[in-house]
């Protein structure tokens, strides 16, 4: 892209979940976009989520129906559009004679979510005594046991490869993009916006009518002088990824911490065990929010309260990872009774700019077409019906199309990593068999643990915006999100870079080091120091 300054209706501010959606509700809307992204998509907040797409249960006890509402909705939407990376998962609700919530006061509370979950595809709940939920559940803590409920939500394993999909629907259509280039400065020309100022892959200047500043925790940061008041109060969630023990739920645990009374969640996952969260007020740069000692102790100690029989999981923990909830700012109070309702501010001193803050994951296509609700008045050809309501996005397959693709993958390679494409790539795995008809070499794999393609390192490369090692492995083809944080594919990773010649050997040798070393930093895993390999 030139460093002069381009021109467009939409400038959006940050590629995580909400300015993916923005963008593609936009250009689907008629309008010309550019987003720009800091650093890669979804490597912020959308990226430490409990990669849970639910209606958020414990909202009805502060009485935001109308978000619990919305998210059913959305995340009914979603297992419709999205069905290769969001699928039905089952929650259970340990009921214990010391619990806040009676069993009846659960009972109610299902009975609600059902009520308010019309026309939803995942079963109704059931209520469970203590002999059904222990034994659905081996390693949940007996004593004081009264029972509990099991009902269904929706899980994500990737959001991470949602992010990319809605951006990928984006630029399909016609949104310009810009990854690892910060916005540094927004222009107001007689009170309303004009242009930003950019740093990074690519410098310049680009104007827009109309500037959406989805920049997440980073909001008030971005906004600069335009915010009169702060936005933003950021609280940080931790998880731990544990590797699978004896008596894993084979679903969810929804309960409530002992020490404190948060919501806390053991999640299987991905082959693992996601357990979180936390939610302590913020001051930091979020780019750096990481798990501390005292919230990792916190985390191991609450699920062996829940789940004694599982022992103790310390020795077990494989990474863990933060994240900055981009919440309003309220000084004070509860934080876990800060609204999780997204709110659009528009900015009075800059005409055109508006700020999104908080919002969740599962929220993110309602965020955007409330978003394009408010730009009617700048835009007044705008179409009334959103473009994205039922829209497949690009991975999603039909059953027929999936079973096609399966056949296709099966006959190529072993049926465990056929299975593993089909889940990260959806329709877009088609591309990577295009991708082995090209080259032998494409469809070798890097490390026979892993059993990452070569060609999906082509492919993040070539079209899907992956400049480094650790946008390739976090946050394209999922590897970083192993047991191992990814650190045994990394130096085949990086040597196949180089013999494909996407990156230079010096460039390589960097990635590498950069990998290891933000994974020691940001995922809290100690690494060895990268060893120079015959090939490097
Ligand atoms: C611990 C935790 C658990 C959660 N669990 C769930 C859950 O299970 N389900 C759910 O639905 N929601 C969940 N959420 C909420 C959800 O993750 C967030 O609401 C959502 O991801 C916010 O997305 P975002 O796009 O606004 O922000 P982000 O994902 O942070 O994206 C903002 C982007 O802006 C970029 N940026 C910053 N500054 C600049 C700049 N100057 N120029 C250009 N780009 C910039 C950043 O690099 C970043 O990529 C959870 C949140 C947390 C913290």
């Amino acid at each position: 892209m030139s460093s002069e300054a381009a021109q467009y209706d939409v400038i959006v501010i940050g590629g995580g979940i909400n300015g993916a959606a923005i963008a593609r509700e936009a250009v689907l809307s008629g309008l010309s976009v550019l987003i720009i992204e800091r650093d890669d998509l979804c490597c912020g907040t959308s990226a430490a989520a409990t990669r849970l797409i639910h209606g958020g249960l414990r909202y009805l006890e502060h009485a935001e129906l109308g978000l619990v509402y919305e998210s059913l909705a959305e995340r009914e939407q979603l297992l419709k559009t999205a069905s290769h990376l969001v699928e039905p998962f089952p929650f259970y609700v340990p009921v214990f004679a010391e619990s806040r919530r009676s069993k009846w006061k659960v009972k109610a509370g299902m009975l609600l979510y059902d009520l308010l979950s019309i026309g939803k595809s995942v079963p109704g709940h059931s209520m469970l005594n203590a002999a059904e939920l222990s034994a659905a559940l081996p390693s949940l803590r007996r004593e004081n046991l009264r029972g509990g409920a099991l009902y269904y939500d929706a899980q994500i394993t990737f959001p991470e490869r949602l992010v990319i999909e809605l951006v990928q629907d984006a630029v399909d259509n016609g949104a310009q993009l810009m990854t690892h280039t910060a916005v540094t400065s927004i222009d107001v020309t007689d009170g309303r916006v004009s242009a930003v100022e950019y740093r990074g892959t690519a410098n310049g200047r680009a104007t827009a009518k109309v500037i959406i500043n989805a920049s997440g925790p980073w909001v008030d940061q971005v906004a600069g002088v335009h915010a009169r008041h702060r936005l933003i109060g950021g609280t940080r969630g931790s998880h731990l990824v544990i590797a699978p023990f004896v008596g894993l739920p084979g679903g969810a645990v929804y309960s409530e911490a002992a020490s404190d009374g948060r919501p806390f969640f053991v999640v299987p996952w991905n082959g693992m065990c996601l357990i979180g969260t936390t939610d302590e007020r913020y001051q930091g740069d979020p780019a750096d929010v990481t798990v501390t000692p005292a919230e990792r102790d916190y985390l191991l100690a609450e699920t062996h309260r829940l789940l004694p029989g599982a022992g103790d999981l310390s020795a077990s923990v494989c990474y863990g990872y933060a994240g900055i909830r981009a919440l309003p700012y309220q000084p004070s109070g509860a934080e876990s009774a800060i609204t999780r309702r997204h709110i659009i501010h528009a900015h009075r001193d800059a005409a055109g700019l508006y700020s999104i803050v908080g919002g969740k994951l599962t929220t993110h296509r309602a965020l955007a077409v409330d978003v394009l609700k408010r730009l009617r008045r700048h835009f007044p050809q705008l179409p009334r019906k959103s473009p994205t309501l039922d829209r497949n996005t690009p991975g999603c397959l039909l059953p027929d199309e999936r079973r096609e693709l399966s056949a296709a993958l099966t006959s190529r390679f072993d049926a465990q990593l056929a299975d593993r494409l089909l889940r990260i790539y959806g329709a877009n795995a088609a591309r990577l068999l295009q991708l082995c008809d090209e080259s032998r070499e494409y469809s070798m794999v890097i490390t026979p643990r892993s059993g990452l393609l070569v060609a999906e390192l082509v492919y993040a490369k070539s079209a899907q915006w992956a400049q480094s090692l650790i946008d390739i492995l976090q946050r394209r083809c999922m590897a970083g999100l192993s047991a191992d944080a990814g650190l045994g594919c990394v130096d085949a990773a990086g040597q196949w870079l180089i013999r494909l010649g996407l990156s230079d050997r010096s460039s390589a040798l960097e990635q590498i080091s950069a990998y290891r070393d933000w994974v020691r930093r940001i995922r809290g895993v100690q690494t060895a120091t990268v060893a120079e390999s015959p090939l490097l």
